[in-house]
């Protein structure tokens, strides 16, 4: 008894060869015009739809046959049926002059490595310059420092806005103090507004300050 991949392989095998043969017999000039296109299992095209979604100077073509192909990733031999042709041109409207290149496992993990570095970047970036900014607030502020702690306030991420304000009040010093004042008396357009969410960070930062002088003054 055969497995089901066996099975899959020789009815792969099969399209394959049968693919070739009808593009072979299409290739040949002399014998096209004896071939009729529907005994090589081709699909007729909708010229109506081609025409309104290609804006292209060739022509369009009457119908599709399935072809074979090689995939550009991993050189395995593959067939791009008549159907599919039909629908990657009528009805996902991909472009008359783009072709199958890739196996469908290769168009799969070229998708998910996408992905995966599209989505890497964005929670790097943010990850690190959290840990960053935990990182400045431990420290006695250089210039350096308040200059990335001052874009880092301007940040899209209000994550980072409020790990900003933490830091400034770990540190502490005049400037700190009157910024975070003014953070914590910033008028709230809004329940949601960054106003408010701020003015919170900043009240919270004052509160650690004060908590932290008065345990310096019992110690004292
Ligand atoms: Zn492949």
């Amino acid at each position: 008894m055969k497995s089901n991949k066996q099975r899959r392989a020789k009815i792969k095998a099969h399209r394959r060869a049968r693919a070739a043969r009808a593009d072979a017999r299409l290739r040949a000039p002399d014998r096209q015009r004896h071939v009729c296109p529907h005994l090589l299992g081709a699909e007729p095209a909708d010229l109506d739809v081609l025409g309104r979604y290609n804006n292209t100077w060739g022509p369009l073509p009457g119908f599709y046959v399935t072809r074979p192909f090689t995939c550009r990733d991993c050189g395995s031999e593959e067939v791009w049926t008549a159907k599919q042709q039909k629908w990657w041109y009528e009805v996902v409207h991909g472009s008359i002059e783009s072709n199958a290149v890739r196996c469908l496992a290769c168009r799969r993990a070229r998708r998910a490595s996408h992905a995966a570095s599209r989505q890497g970047e964005g929670a790097n970036r943010l990850g690190d310059a959290s840990a960053r900014l935990r990182v400045l607030a431990c420290a006695a502020p250089t210039a350096d420092a308040r200059a990335e702690v001052a874009a880092a306030l301007e940040s899209k991420w209000w994550s980072l806005r409020t790990l900003a304000i933490a830091a400034l009040g770990r540190w502490g010093a005049d400037e700190d103090i009157a910024r975070l004042r003014a953070l914590a008396d910033a008028r709230c357009s809004s329940w949601r507004s960054w106003e408010r969410v701020g003015a919170h960070a900043a009240a919270r930062a004052l509160a650690g300050r004060l908590r932290s002088a008065a345990d310096e003054g019992g110690a004292k």
